[in-house]
């Protein structure tokens, strides 16, 4: 059995502060390298709990940061390969075609406007809300729902207890979720002892691999409308200069596509922009 696992790192065991996400600059890098051990902690926890149930290869896919390098490649579980570096679309790389049974989501974080610890979507500050058919999503449902569209489901969650809760609500009970700190406020958490927190996410994957032979693919049905709120007016404007991109002449753009894949590539455009040069922010 193949495991697919994206790894964040907002809702590592342990992480509370931004500075530890790396992604703040006056963070000392102390900060950002105990996090990055703590982040391989979690996913070798996952895989320990994934082999017991006859889980057998990994890839992981970095997602945390514009660098999306973080795991460190010297403590990984040697069963691990790590897709690393940008620019890539998420999962398109990760070599899909030799069949995954399933995919893990580790160190998620509640979508941008919950009162979650680290709660965002995508860039911190750049997008204000992502709403995709609708519904406000975060990073965890665009990519339980961009696995989905190559007909993997998504089996594990692990985070805060806010995204824990609304995945689980969200796909039906259907993914198994190993909650690992409590959010108090968007800048504090009640954090598990990192070996209790470890051994949830171990027994939660062994669980989910458990589960693997019932388990279905959650997403969105077609045709799929994407709405990106952005905090600059000027990059919206620029993103609206293409051609079937709708913009409500404020910081909202639209964009309605006929798989969740072709809309998944231009939401991580749409992201690229905000995060450019260009950007006075
Ligand atoms: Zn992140």
């Amino acid at each position: 059995m193949r495991i697919v696992i994206s790894a964040d790192i907002e809702g590592i065991s342990g992480v509370a502060s931004l500075k530890e996400t790396g992604t703040e600059g006056d963070g000392a890098p102390a900060d950002y390298q105990m996090a990055q051990r703590w982040l391989t902690g979690d996913v070798n926890a996952a895989v320990e709990g994934a082999m017991e149930a006859g889980a057998a290869s990994f890839v992981l896919h970095e997602s945390h940061g514009l660098d999306l390098r973080n795991v460190l490649l010297d403590e990984l579980h040697p069963a691990v390969e790590v897709v690393r570096g940008r620019p890539v679309i998420f999962y398109e790389e990760a070599d899909l075609g030799r069949g995954y049974n399933g995919a893990f989501l580790i160190g998620m974080h509640a979508r941008a406007g919950e009162s979650a610890i680290l709660s965002h979507v995508l860039s911190w500050p750049l997008l204000r809300d992502v709403r995709v058919n609708g519904q406000p999503v975060g990073e965890a449902e665009l990519t339980i729902s961009l696995a989905a569209s190559y007909g993997i489901p998504t089996v594990l969650i692990t985070g805060d207890d806010r995204v824990c809760l609304d995945i689980q609500r969200w796909s039906g009970g259907q993914i198994e979720a190993a909650v690992v700190k409590y959010s108090l406020s968007r800048y504090a958490a009640r954090c598990l002892p990192l070996i209790e927190a470890r051994e949830r996410i171990r027994q939660a994957a062994r669980r989910a691999v458990e589960r693997l032979s019932t388990a279905r693919p959650v997403g969105f049905t077609p045709p799929i409308t994407l709405e990106v709120e952005l905090v600059e007016r000027e990059i919206a404007r620029s993103v609206a200069w293409m051609p079937e991109i709708g913009y409500d002449g404020d910081r909202t753009v639209r964009y309605v596509g006929e798989s969740f894949r072709q809309v998944y590539r231009v939401l991580l455009a749409i992201f690229w922009m905000a995060t450019s040069r260009l950007n006075p922010l």
